[in-house]
């Protein structure tokens, strides 16, 4: 059985691919940070090489081991750090991790029916490192599979996206996320409730918050630093935005992020505001939430959603960092009943 959670498009595609003896001989697997596609990939890995005849089966000596992360013929990787030629460090896919799957795809499985090479992060890949892949991928060696995931396929050289089968995984629905970390997870009801709610269709995103409180602390930490924002005077806003143009330079994902909670708090007031309070994210602020709501007009809040994913975009372009964030903080609206802002 495959054990993936809100891929059912992917692994039936998979699951037939496997039973007409079809595989591709490289498959990239698409879709946003934690919706799965490392899970995925590993079952795949499992299901290729499973000595059952339901695969995969999850218990035969190669599907363990492979689960364990211990089968010779099945290797991860990852990013690692490394350090550019003008001494900066940088996560990236390195030509000497390429340069080791390139030793090891022509020798014959060892203990599996396949080799199978997964890589975590492609879109990180150096040139070089692309290059000597894609010579890899270009000339299909017996008996070995390459598995390669991204969160972002446009940064993926196309001569490598060509050349693969590529398999998207889409963000998974909010009940399905709650069904699965109550059934597999044993999680209480009302905490997977708010987890589904929050792990934005990423199912690999709220086990991550089951086993680590800290995630589910700092958003709690950012959203509760927006929201004193609201009702700021532009000292203080100016002050948040320098604070998070020197964190861009740091650590571009954690800014993102943290408009991506921006974006979601704006777009939960949207929701209250269109009376449809009972599909907003943050359940666990509804009260603020409902009385935030009141402050503001339909159309001073659709404009602040627009400016949210216009900042997002131009940070992304690289436009002057200070000024995205400075017109950002300058354009969040005035509310109406400015002390009901901060419960
Ligand atoms: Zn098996």
């Amino acid at each position: 059985m495959w054990s993936v959670v809100g891929q059912n498009k992917a692994v039936t595609f998979l699951q037939k691919s496997l039973e007409k003896n079809s595989l591709a001989h490289a498959y990239l697997l698409v879709g946003l940070p934690h919706v799965g596609k490392m899970t995925l990939a590993v079952n795949l890995a499992m299901a290729i090489n499973c000595e059952s005849d339901e695969r995969p089966c999850g218990k035969c000596a190669s599907c363990l081991r492979i689960a364990a992360g211990k089968h010779a013929d099945v290797q991860v990787i990852e990013l690692s750090q490394i350090v550019d030629s003008e001494g900066e460090s940088k996560t990236k896919i390195s030509v000497e991790q390429v340069d080791q799957i390139l030793h090891s795809v022509n020798l014959a499985p060892y203990e599996g029916k396949y080799k199978i090479f997964i890589v975590d992060g492609v879109e990180f890949m150096s040139i070089g490192a692309a290059n000597r892949l894609l010579k890899t991928i270009e000339e299909p060696v017996q008996n070995v599979i390459f598995i390669l995931l991204t969160s972002n396929q446009g940064l993926v050289p196309a001569t490598i996206v060509s050349r693969c089968q590529r398999v998207e995984l889409l963000p998974v629905a909010a009940e399905t996320i709650e069904q699965g970390l109550v059934g597999i997870y044993h999680v209480e009801q009302e905490n997977a409730k708010l987890l589904s709610r929050i792990a934005n269709g990423c199912f690999g995103w709220a086990v991550s918050a089951i086993r680590d409180d800290a995630l589910i602390q700092q958003r709690k930490e950012w959203l509760d630093a927006w929201r004193e924002m609201f009702d700021a005077d532009y000292d203080r806003r100016f002050t948040f935005a320098a604070k998070m143009v020197e964190k861009y330079t740091q650590n571009r994902n954690v800014v993102q992020q943290k408009l991506d909670l921006l974006l979601g708090w704006w777009h939960d007031l949207l929701l209250v505001k269109a009376h449809c309070g009972q599909d907003i994210k943050n359940i666990d602020y509804q009260n603020e939430l409902n009385k935030m709501a009141s402050g503001y007009s339909l159309g001073q809040i659709r404009v602040f959603i627009d400016r949210i994913q216009s900042a997002k975009e131009q940070l992304r372009l690289n436009t002057n960092h200070q000024l995205v964030m400075e017109v950002l903080m300058l354009n969040i609206p005035e509310s109406k009943n400015v002390e009901n802002l901060v419960a």
